[in-house]
């Protein structure tokens, strides 16, 4: 599997992969992340890669040729490359796409800066677009980081017990019930009886019942879908 970064700052998203449990994935070689620059690729004599808004309004837009030349040529490396645009304007990215997209054997993430990417290259390149959420970023990169988290720890490998990802909070409409570590009394304070007492179907029922409650408080809409046995 590989990762390939587009984006002006790639100094922003390198380090997270040099610590912990993706540095781990990728010194096993089970994915591997590049980077492209559109600056690179930019024609022009100062290496520009935006300009004004055509018909007006604030800011700077990402212009389309450098970035028309950097996904031609990463296409041109790899037909089966997916490319995923960074953007406000487009569906959440939710848990059921991350365990999707780590089917794919190349994901390339076009991160957008200044008021975002002129709307021909998205309309061009794009087989998907993702929001992370209600809110604006100054750019793309974060974006595509908590993406690429959420995806390479479904591949196979890269967490060091995968039972870990079938008991997580959105493998089913309930939030994962809280977690304790040792001790069990610390500061005055008790994990909660149950836990402690052995009886596996007692704790299971416990921690639904917690999970129930976490997800009506955290989150009705998805408690809503658990009891009309939606997943
Ligand atoms: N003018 C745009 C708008 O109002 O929709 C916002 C542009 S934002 C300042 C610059 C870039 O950050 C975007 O092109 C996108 O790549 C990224 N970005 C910002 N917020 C985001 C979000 N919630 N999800 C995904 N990407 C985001």
């Amino acid at each position: 599997m590989t990762f390939t970064f587009v984006t002006l700052f790639s100094n922003l998203v390198e380090g997270y992969f040099n610590d912990s449990i993706l540095k781990r994935a990728i010194e096993k070689n089970i994915f591997r992340v590049k980077y492209l620059n559109p600056r690179d690729f930019s024609l022009n004599k100062h290496s520009k890669v935006d300009d004004t808004a055509v018909g007006g309004g604030a800011g700077m837009v990402m212009n389309p040729q450098p970035l028309f030349d950097a996904l031609d040529s990463l296409k041109k490396e790899d037909e089966n490359v997916h490319i995923i645009f960074l953007t406000p304007v487009a569906k959440p990215f939710v848990q059921n796409d991350a365990k999707r997209l780590s089917n794919k054997s190349h994901i390339a993430f076009v991160s957008g800066r200044y008021e975002g990417i002129d709307e021909r290259v998205i309309e061009k390149y794009a087989d998907e677009v993702f929001s992370i959420g209600d809110y604006i970023l100054t750019g793309g990169e974060l974006a595509s980081l908590v993406i690429c988290d959420a995806v390479s720890r479904n591949i196979d490998g890269v967490l060091g017990n995968s039972d870990s990802l079938t008991i997580e909070s959105f493998e089913s409409a309930l939030l994962e019930a809280p977690s304790f570590s040792k001790p069990k009394l610390y500061e005055g304070l008790n994990v909660p009886s149950e836990y402690l007492k052995g009886n596996h179907s007692k704790i299971r029922s416990l921690k639904i019942a917690l999970s129930e409650c976490k997800t009506k408080f955290f989150r009705p809409d998805e408690l809503k879908k658990h009891c009309q046995g939606v997943k």
